[in-house]
């Protein structure tokens, strides 16, 4: 548990029902932030990740809504904003893969148009719509946004060629609305590498035995290591934005 009280805060995290999503609503809620989490309307685990958090006794809703879809990316904003009485800090954290398995580059076969057009619009397109969406209350309290990227989004290979641009245009998102919305709001984003997630859970053994060794930490990047960085940029870096951090253990730099 981070040592900091977020009494009053309020705090919308997209993707909120697993992985780092998951550790991110978990740490801004212990630290008494009022927190939605935004999860797939189908999603089991997000009305019953809600549940158990409450149960706990922390103050968390839900978040009902498909951040790749225009309409109800706005709508599931809006509400969450207007039950959360306003809003200091953004998340926007969702986002997919497409795939069970890496495809390698090379195989252009295996990507059509339709991966494309789904992995734009739920990994980079969203980042822009729910930051728009958000700006006007954002901007009210001096909020701050974090994005989710990854090291694919800065030149490592990521799970396919439209994943890594993807990535590489919330890289760029976050520029542009860090300039936009400056001087009132902050925008940066955390570049995780390789994260023990449900997301990796299926991968070959190889691929997470290559991450460790290229890994200067030696020991896989947990959710957590990305929430704390996260909170870290929305509540503690009054000088940082437009900013991407890396979180790999040192995998870019070995
Ligand atoms: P995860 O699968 O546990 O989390 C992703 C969450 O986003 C899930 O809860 C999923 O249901 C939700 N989601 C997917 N599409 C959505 C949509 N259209 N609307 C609303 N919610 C949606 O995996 P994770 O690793 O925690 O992923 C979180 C973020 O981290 C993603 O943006 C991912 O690209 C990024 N990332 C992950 C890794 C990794 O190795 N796990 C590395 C770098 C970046």
């Amino acid at each position: 548990m981070l040592n900091q009280d977020l009494r009053g805060r309020r705090a919308l995290v997209t993707g909120g029902a697993s992985g780092i999503g998951l550790a991110t609503v978990t740490m801004l809620a212990e630290c008494n932030a009022k927190v939605a989490m935004n999860h797939l309307e189908d999603d089991p685990a997000g009305r019953e990740q809600v549940a158990r958090l409450t149960a706990e006794g922390v103050d968390v809703i839900s978040a009902p809504g498909d951040v790749g879809d225009p309409n109800d990316a706005e709508a599931m904003a809006q509400r969450a904003i207007t039950e959360l009485g306003g809003l200091d800090y953004l998340v926007n954290n969702a986002g997919m893969s497409g795939t069970e398995m890496p495809i390698p580059p090379s195989n252009l076969d295996m990507i059509d148009e339709e991966l494309w057009q789904t992995l734009l619009t739920t990994n980079l397109i969203s980042v822009f719509r729910i930051s728009k969406a958000a700006a006007p209350a954002l901007k009210e309290a001096n909020g701050a946004i974090v994005n989710t990227a990854s090291t694919a989004g800065i030149g490592l290979q990521g799970s396919s060629t439209p994943y890594a641009a993807s990535k590489s245009g919330v890289v760029s998102v976050t520029r542009s609305l860090a300039r936009g919305l400056a001087p009132s709001v902050r925008v940066n984003a955390v570049a995780p590498g390789q994260v023990e997630t449900r997301w990796t859970a299926g991968w070959p053994e190889k691929h997470k035995q290559a991450a460790l060794d290229k890994s200067l930490i030696k020991r896989h990047v947990q959710p957590e290591d990305v929430a704390q960085v996260i909170i870290f940029l929305l509540i503690g870096a009054s000088m940082i934005t437009g900013q991407t951090i890396v979180i790999d253990g040192g995998m870019t730099v070995s």
